[in-house]
């Protein structure tokens, strides 16, 4: 698809952010790119149109960015996984593991039903421990993943992890 090129060239890649050895890409300049970011989030509606979906959950923080207009343009709610202890009501939670230690992702409870079809959206995976993570706990509440959708694969950290065999990057719609 020639839009991928743009969307592709309108990310900043930042090295030894946050930490040396680590190059960055920085989704904060495919925002400033009116074009490429409208393509960005008509590729991801093409694909997900015709599939039912009736949830979007979004990853935080990148995945608050690009979810919603997903959401908006699928007729789907919008439902936001967050760090631990940032959301307000009733959550549950899931923990995953980290390079060095654990993390956690919460989401409301209530937010969805069981038989819901859901949509995951973060900007970017690495290890996909993340998206794991949002696999999991959408799917201990009886809501059926239908894809993860990330806009950036690392492919230096490629990995392969059966649970999320159905995630696609950007590049591969
Ligand atoms: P994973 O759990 O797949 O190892 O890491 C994915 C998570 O880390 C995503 O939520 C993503 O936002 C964040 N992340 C890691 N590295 C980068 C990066 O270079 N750029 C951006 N934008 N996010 C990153």
């Amino acid at each position: 698809d020639p839009r991928i090129a743009r969307i592709s060239s309108a990310i900043r890649v930042i090295p030894d952010f946050p930490k040396k050895g680590i190059m960055f890409q920085d989704i904060t300049t495919l925002l400033l790119d009116t074009k490429a970011f409208r393509d960005t989030i008509d590729l991801f509606v093409e694909r997900y149109r015709d599939k039912d979906i009736s949830v979007v959950a979004g990853v935080e923080a990148r995945g608050f960015i690009f979810g919603p207009p997903i959401a908006l343009a699928l007729g789907a709610k919008f439902v936001p996984l967050r760090k631990p202890k940032k959301l307000p009501g009733e959550v549950i939670s899931e923990e995953y593991s980290l390079e060095y230690g654990t993390d956690k992702i919460e989401m409301h409870v209530g937010a969805v039903q069981p038989g819901e079809r859901a949509l995951v959206i973060d900007d970017l995976i690495a290890t996909g421990g993340t998206l794991c993570a949002a696999i999991k706990l959408l799917e201990r509440v009886g809501v059926h993943v239908v894809e993860c959708a990330c806009v950036i694969e690392l492919p230096e950290l490629k990995v392969c992890i059966p649970i999320i065999s159905n995630t696609n990057m950007l590049s591969e719609l």
